[in-house]
């Protein structure tokens, strides 16, 4: 028997109409546990690294993490994995709702697809029943429309759908998935899913899930619904409202945006306002939330309520939470009531929150700079906002200037040329980021931004503090019950952190402290993104319910697996590095690894370098960030090192030594 996890794929080839279900190898489980890491093996497997991201060959993979369905609190997320149109590499986006519990309790972990429809189609899965069915009459619907109508025309009011709008299917290389409670907005996975005429996927599942050992599991369970709602009555004191508590920022619970409006960038990433928040706006912004907020929600098997339905007059109502409520708006140079309106029509478009507002800025700058022109805008309106919703259509409809747009600000302004590369300028591997600029280098986050392969600086934050604090004796009363931290050396490294002196940013915390702290940061990720948990609860804050100490009997109990910490470190550590693999197959190499340019004002070049250098040899890669042929024997992955062998990445038998020979050559 299959303990947490089903055991079974489904496999779809689009080209073929043909639709298998497909027993997966038990031994897969244990090396990459589920969600990111068995994706990362399955892209790694089966997918060439000279596939273009719309080829039929490219495949697109939803999958549940391990836990989810199980009663885990907040284990909710699928992980849709495919090569990115905007990067080129690989691509993971994550969404949270419904949708992943309802797949396993189909009987499913995956659902791999692969080829291209001819027509438009939709997928139906109903435990047993696997069905491709026609969905022309849905062709230019919205996002919500279609999950709605699917639901009507199945007459299964229950089935979770996660679905594409227009930009989807017309390859809008920022299109998201959209479903209801949430969505999978980065990296373009909903152009990959419209490019193979997938309209959307409905799932219905009435199973159940097998557990090892139900009463360690739940009493395990028990423990963290309990701290759930001890953080929640203690907020941890002496940090921003957002970091405080759990959950993703509370931005639905939020009224006092002075921080966000003050500190982020308005425009395509370039203005700060300093003096922008008054009492005026305050109470305005404040009367607009309410007004439009229907009802706090949470995903599945969550108390935290971190998303609301928002219902604007005359619009249909739609689903937002975190930092999307404020991107269109600062955007655009405009209000709250703004903000809202426009992306209820985003949403069911389905395009991603950050990039797009980024996008439509960018344009306006290029024709504010006289770049682009009345000729490439032809009948674009005066005002902003006008000029948002004007821009919004005809970069879903790929119409005129719109069809360069859709590509994103990196590729768009290599294809309008005339120096809109300056413009471009908030990407990291070509993605565009939060818009947020800072003063000194932070030399934690320089790392998390450079080298992580989530290439989205809004999903990497982690259990360490962001700034020190500026009081030992505040200090001091954090690490009372800092019961996360992996190790006691991480309480003395910021015990120590000072806002001045000498020991502060950024050559404290030192070179080999940062390599440190970014890895237990990045491990609590990989292990979220393969257990399909909510980061809310786990990578992201400050003090979560879910941490290296408790996660591994948490596996242990629900599947079976003979789990503890080293074990767990080594299998996060080999999935780092499958998906590090994977992109360096692709391309990916040290010259890529950086922050947006002017992300923060004071700089250390050569600190950097350091940073780079000290951090690759911690991790086991090269100069060059390319796992070494001794780390992946390590980690029993010497079919990397000789795939790596037969592309000359590394050089026959003295990989190790010609890896050496790229730190001389940087
Ligand atoms: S913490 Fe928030 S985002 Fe995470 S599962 Fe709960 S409701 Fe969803």
């Amino acid at each position: 028997m299959r303990y947490a996890e089903t055991g079974y794929n489904l496999e779809i080839d689009l080209s073929r109409g043909n639709i298998e279900r497909v027993e997966t190898d038990p031994k897969l489980t244990e090396l990459h546990l589920g969600g990111l890491g068995t994706n990362a093996k399955v892209l790694w497997d089966r997918v060439a690294p000279e596939t273009e991201p719309f080829s039929p060959d490219n495949l697109l993979i939803f999958s549940a993490g391990l836990l989810c369905g199980t009663p885990a609190p907040g284990a909710n997320r699928t992980i849709v994995t495919t090569y990115s149109p905007q990067t080129l590499l690989m691509g993971y986006s994550m969404m949270g709702g419904f949708w992943a519990p309802e797949l396993k309790h189909a009987g499913y972990d995956k659902v791999i697809i692969r080829g291209k429809s001819p027509n438009l189609v939709y997928l139906s899965i109903n435990n047993d029943k696997v069905e491709i069915r026609d969905a022309s009459h849905f062709h230019g619907k919205g996002a919500g429309e279609t999950a709605d109508l699917i639901r009507q025309e199945l007459k299964e009011p229950r089935a979770q759908v996660a679905a594409i709008g227009l930009a989807g299917e017309n390859r809008v290389y920022f299109a998201s998935i959209e479903h209801g409670r949430s969505s999978a907005s980065r990296q373009g996975i909903g152009a990959v899913m419209g490019d193979k005429g997938i309209k959307a996927i409905a799932v219905r599942g009435t199973k159940d899930i097998n557990i090892a050992r139900p009463a360690e599991f739940i009493k395990l369970c028990n423990e963290v619904l309990k701290y759930i709602q001890h953080r929640q009555n203690n907020p941890v004191p002496g940090v921003m409202p957002i970091l405080a508590v759990l959950g993703s920022p509370q931005e639905m619970k939020l009224v006092d945006e002075e921080w966000h409006t003050q500190n982020f960038m308005w425009g395509n990433a370039r203005e700060r306002k300093k003096d922008y928040w008054n009492k005026e706006i305050e109470e305005k912004w404040k009367e607009t939330q309410e007004n439009v907020r229907k009802r706090l929600i949470s995903c599945y098997n969550c108390p935290v309520q971190c998303a609301a339905t928002i219902s604007v007059p005359g619009l249909s109502t739609y689903m937002m939470k975190c930092f999307s409520k404020l991107t269109y708006t600062m955007a655009a140079f405009s209000d709250l009531d703004f903000g809202f309106r426009i992306a209820q029509r985003a949403t069911e478009y389905g395009v991603d929150g950050y990039s797009t507002p980024q996008v439509m800025a960018f344009a306006i700058e290029l024709y504010e700079a006289g770049i682009l022109t009345d000729q490439n805008m032809p009948g674009m309106p005066s005002d902003n906002e006008g000029r948002f919703y004007w821009l919004l259509d005809r970069i879903v409809r790929r119409e005129g200037i719109g069809d360069v747009l859709a590509n994103g600000t990196y590729w768009a302004a290599r294809q309008i040329g005339k120096g809109a590369e300056a413009y471009a300028h908030n990407t990291i591997k070509k993605h565009e980021q939060l818009p947020l600029k800072l003063g000194m280098l932070n030399p934690i986050y320089f790392l998390m931004y450079s080298t992580g392969e989530k290439i989205n600086i809004t999903q990497i934050e982690g259990q360490f503090p962001q700034a020190p604090f500026p009081a030992k004796e505040e200090r001091e009363e954090f690490v009372k019950d800092w019961i996360q931290v992996p190790d006691e050396k991480f309480k003395k490294y910021f015990l120590d952190w000072e806002p001045r002196g000498e020991r502060s940013m950024p050559y404290y915390p030192t070179v080999e402290m940062c390599c440190e702290i970014v890895d237990w940061m990045e491990r609590m990720h990989y292990i979220d993104d393969a257990l399909g948990m909510c980061a809310g609860l786990s990578s992201f804050p400050l003090k979560p319910p879910y941490h290296i100490h408790n996660y591994p009997a948490f596996i242990s109990s629900a599947t079976g697996i003979d789990m503890d910490e080293a074990g767990l470190t080594q299998v996060t550590k080999r999935n780092r590095t499958l998906l590090r693999a994977v992109n360096v197959r692709r391309g990916l190499r040290r010259a890529d690894e950086k922050p947006p340019e002017d992300h923060w004002k004071k700089r250390f070049p050569e600190l950097e370098a350091k940073l780079l250098d000290e951090y690759y040899k911690f991790k086991g890669w090269d100069n060059q960030g390319i796992p070494t042929k001794k780390s992946l024997r390590e980690l029993g992955m010497d079919y990397v090192s000789e795939d790596f062998e037969q592309r000359g990445i590394i050089k026959n038998e003295q990989g190790e030594e010609e890896s050496q020979g790229h730190q001389d050559r940087c």
